[in-house]
């Protein structure tokens, strides 16, 4: 397959290079050549000399299923969302109900421009067929928390799912204690053994809102990352999501030990969780990727939206605090960094696999281009997030805007019919 005469292709490679008027050749699942005039001889053909093709985005932090509880609620203090309305729905919520879900995230995900995300949640057998089903790619990890003492259950299914999946093409299974108020250290530091025997991600909710933390502090009189520090948690592989109430003895252990921070903008704003000190972040060196969290605190998954949002929250006081660049690799190649798919997602090079979104230059919010510069602009700020095809794994799994083999009416059908229950 080729995609002939790129008009714009943002590589995102180490030069961040954006070549001009370019083609790609898709040989089964991965990029075999970028160059000027490839043949095409006996080879499908995708004319893109009106597009920009870039890397799929990366989603790295969400709970695919909850995609089902949209708008269930919006305008409650945290905890009473959580107690009144959230956890009451995800016990009603079953396997049949994740799988729905699901397929209406990922489906949602895919036409947005979205072509891995991250995931901790229940019922991932069902959340995994959903993938497989929609062509994405995910890693996958079951959540744990044993604060109600139900913890050796839920391990026992993270494992099992773990083992099941840990040959998959697209699926990566991961490990995904909840938080450190809801697992135990035993459970904290049995996940990570698993974690380390697959060279896995470790996945969990870090300092999302302020009473966590001091609550966390006054019991424990350690604050969450030292918790997990002092259990030797801390490494490349750990994806802390949210980070916004962190100290700067925090923000240090991340520096020295590696790890990434998964900014939410929307979701914190949404629950009134606060904002976390991204600038920061970034000054110190710390990989940081994007993600929506779950769709009941967003309420959507859309990245380009994220991105936007994220933009615009960090430069309220000084517009020089990030730059689009900063934000478009948070959303492609730090996503691939935290999730450990750096040398096979993320961007665009022989050798990397063919995740890759097409955008019509036709629409207006993306006209005209000043530059480069003003092309990044564009995707960061000004594009709806409508992508036009997107390749997974060499394959096409949206053409035109569709989907090229689900019945999409289909899917919000059924997510309309089971959700019922909910409201
Ligand atoms: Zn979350």
């Amino acid at each position: 397959m080729i995609l002939k005469n790129i008009r714009y292709l943002v590589t995102q490679n180490a030069d961040r290079q954006i070549l001009e008027n370019v083609d790609v050749k898709i040989s089964e699942d991965k990029i075999s050549a970028i160059g000027h005039d490839l043949s095409t001889e006996d080879e499908e053909v995708f004319d893109c000399s009106d597009k920009v093709v870039m890397p799929g985005l990366i989603n790295a932090h969400t709970h695919v299923s909850m995609t089902l509880l949209r708008g269930i609620s919006d305008d409650l203090e945290l905890d009473d969302w959580l107690n009144d309305v959230i956890f009451p729905a995800e016990e009603k919520l079953d396997a049949e109900d994740a799988y729905v879900g699901a397929k209406l995230g990922c489906l949602e995900m895919l036409k947005s421009g979205t072509t891995t995300f991250n995931d901790m949640y229940d019922h991932m057998d069902q959340v995994a067929e959903a993938v497989e089903e929609t062509g994405m790619r995910a890693v996958l990890s079951r959540g744990v928390l044993d604060v109600d003492g139900n913890g050796d259950e839920r391990m026992a299914e993270a494992v099992d799912f773990a083992i099941d999946y840990s040959e998959h093409d697209r699926i990566t299974p991961g490990f995904a204690p909840h938080a450190v108020y809801t697992a135990s250290s035993d459970v904290l530091s049995e996940l990570k053994e698993f974690a380390e025997d697959l060279d896995s991600v470790y996945h969990i909710h870090v300092s999302e809102t302020r009473s966590e933390v001091e609550d966390f502090v006054t019991e424990n009189n350690v604050t969450p990352l030292q918790h997990l520090d002092n259990l030797d948690l801390v490494d490349d592989n750990l994806i802390a999501a949210h980070c916004v109430w962190m100290m700067d003895e925090e923000k240090y252990i991340l520096e020295e030990n590696g790890g990434t921070v998964v900014h939410n903008p929307a979701a914190n704003l949404k629950l009134g969780s606060g904002i976390a000190d991204i600038p920061d972040f970034l000054d110190r060196g710390i990989n940081v990727a994007l993600g929506t969290d779950g769709v009941a605190s967003n309420n959507n998954l859309n990245l380009f939206e994220e991105a936007k949002l994220t933009g615009l929250l960090h430069k309220r006081e000084s517009p020089t605090e990030i730059t689009a660049q900063q934000i478009l690799d948070m959303i492609t190649v730090n996503g691939a960094e935290a999730l450990g798919l750096k040398d096979e997602i993320g961007s665009i090079s022989v050798g990397k696999k063919a995740d890759l979104i097409t955008i019509d230059l036709g629409s207006e919010e993306m006209s005209p281009v000043h530059g480069e510069d003003g092309l990044v602009s564009n995707l960061v700020f000004a594009f709806d997030g409508k992508v036009e095809d997107v390749f997974v794994d060499g394959e096409v799994v949206v053409k035109g805007s569709e989907h090229v083999s689900l019945d999409e009416s289909g899917v919000v059908e059924m997510a309309e019919k089971v959700s019922r229950k909910f409201s």
